[in-house]
């Protein structure tokens, strides 16, 4: 069996970071040769060149992607991104990562991601939605309720969840709402989804501060990205009494000491555009931002922001990973070395997968729970993930992310042995 290694140039390369943490579980827990091959390989992957009208009658051709990673223990399940650096290598990391963070949190789902290589900002929303109707239309033999499950991810949301909806209910002659989560509450979208990842990264900080014996209340908070993940984790964080010290974007970063007013924040972004220029705070370059010291930072942007580059720097002392892949294999141990309380990401931001699974569930029934249910078998799955991830690390002695990287795996692996081979 190959295995993989790594260089500095393959640093950013998010496929070769997961079979580096492939590798590193696969050869703790000695898992079998075969399964080994089958899973280091994803199961399906379709390449789709888009035609679309733009608004002033052009045709462009755009390329998406849809890869299912595993569909050995349910219908594959992962997110959509719309990006103008999206790749192949990136979605099938994405892909592997649900199958690994839908066995992590127990849900009966394998994994899959998607992409279409844009630029939204450039779209229309005319051009947005026949982009994503014909990218539906080229991937629609591989989704479906029972096959695989798509959600909004990067750049994508409740409305092109709708759209794909539509999409597939007009191919299959009726409406289907269990084919994508994260749709909009009329279209059988479900009551907490659209905080589900940033209230899951809250729950294990929570969890995690009670190893240290420390209180949200005592706790500095750095938050990268403020869109889904991040925004919603910074709003909940300072609701819950955390002080939230540094918010970075983009194009740069806001600062207080103090605590972050996040609504008033939230208020000056949706007024102006931008997070800078805010009373309550001072700009501050976004690099340092990351480096501040702080209690908890959050990762709530994108891959590949801690690096060989920047990881030794780090001045925090618990790192929830609400992206997903947001630490460089190489990073991880150096994060190690500095005694860094890493909650990884298919664990930390599984809140997402989570409530989308509830979703499912709730639309299969066409039976809708209240929030506080949402909200309460969400705690009920994260608390008991975030234990079973840090009980197996202390017992086989190995960090959080291999921990959570062995009990994926062992969960994917059984299942496809109790399933067999079909030949
Ligand atoms: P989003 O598009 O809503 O928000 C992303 C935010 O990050 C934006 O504020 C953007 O400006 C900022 N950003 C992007 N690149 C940045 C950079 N280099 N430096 C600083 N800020 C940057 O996306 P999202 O849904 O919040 O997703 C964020 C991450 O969380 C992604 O890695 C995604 O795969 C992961 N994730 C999302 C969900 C979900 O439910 N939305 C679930 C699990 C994981």
């Amino acid at each position: 069996m190959t295995v993989t290694t790594l260089s500095l140039t393959d640093e950013k390369n998010p496929w070769v970071a997961a079979e580096i943490r492939f590798d590193r579980a696969a050869d703790k827990l000695k898992l079998d040769e075969g399964i080994r091959k089958v899973l280091k390989a994803p199961a399906r992957e379709i390449t789709v060149n888009i035609p679309v009208e733009m608004d002033d009658g052009r045709v462009e051709v755009f390329t998406g992607y849809r890869v299912q990673h595993s569909i050995a223990r349910g219908p594959g399940k992962g997110g959509i991104r719309y990006a103008p650096d999206v790749s192949l290598d990136e979605v099938r990391a994405l892909a592997s990562w649900m199958t690994w963070k839908c066995a992590v949190v127990n849900i009966p789902f394998g994994g899959a991601k998607g992409g279409v290589i844009c630029n939204p900002l450039l779209l229309s929303n005319r051009e947005l939605e026949r982009l994503t109707r014909r990218y539906t239309a080229g991937i629609i033999e591989m989704i479906g309720p029972e096959r695989d499950v798509p959600a909004p991810d990067m750049n994508t949301n409740e409305q092109v969840m709708a759209w794909i909806m539509d999409t597939y209910a007009m191919h299959v002659g009726h409406a289907t709402t269990a084919v994508v989560t994260g749709k909009p509450m009329e279209l059988g979208g479900s009551r907490g989804r659209r905080e589900a990842t940033g209230r899951g990264c809250m729950i294990v900080t929570l969890e995690a501060l009670k190893k240290f014996g420390m209180k949200a209340e005592e706790t500095r908070v750095v938050i990268q990205g403020f869109g889904n993940v991040g925004g919603m984790a910074a709003r909940l964080m300072a609701a819950r009494g955390f002080k939230i010290i540094a918010i970075v974007e983009y194009y740069g970063a806001v600062y207080n000491g103090q605590g972050l007013d996040i609504e008033a924040l939230m208020r000056h972004r949706t007024e102006t555009g931008r997070i800078s220029k805010f009373d309550g705070g001072e700009d501050i370059d976004k690099g340092e931002a990351m480096l501040l010291k702080c209690d908890v930072l959050v990762p709530a942007a994108t891959e590949n922001v801690i690096t060989s580059e920047n990881a030794g720097r780090l001045k925090c002392r618990i790192l929830c990973e609400g992206a997903n892949g947001p630490t460089t294999a190489i990073a991880d141990e150096t994060l190690a070395n500095k005694g860094i309380f890493v909650i990884p990401d298919i664990l930390a931001n599984a809140g997402g997968v989570t409530v989308s699974y509830f979703e499912w569930v709730q639309d299969r029934q066409g039976f809708f729970w209240n929030e506080d249910l949402v909200n309460t078998r969400l705690q009920e799955i994260m608390v008991g993930s975030f234990e079973s991830v840090t009980g197996y690390g202390e017992k086989h002695q190995v960090d959080n992310r291999t921990a959570a990287y062995m009990l994926a795996l062992d969960r994917v692996g059984s299942a496809m042995r109790l399933r067999g081979l079909y030949a």
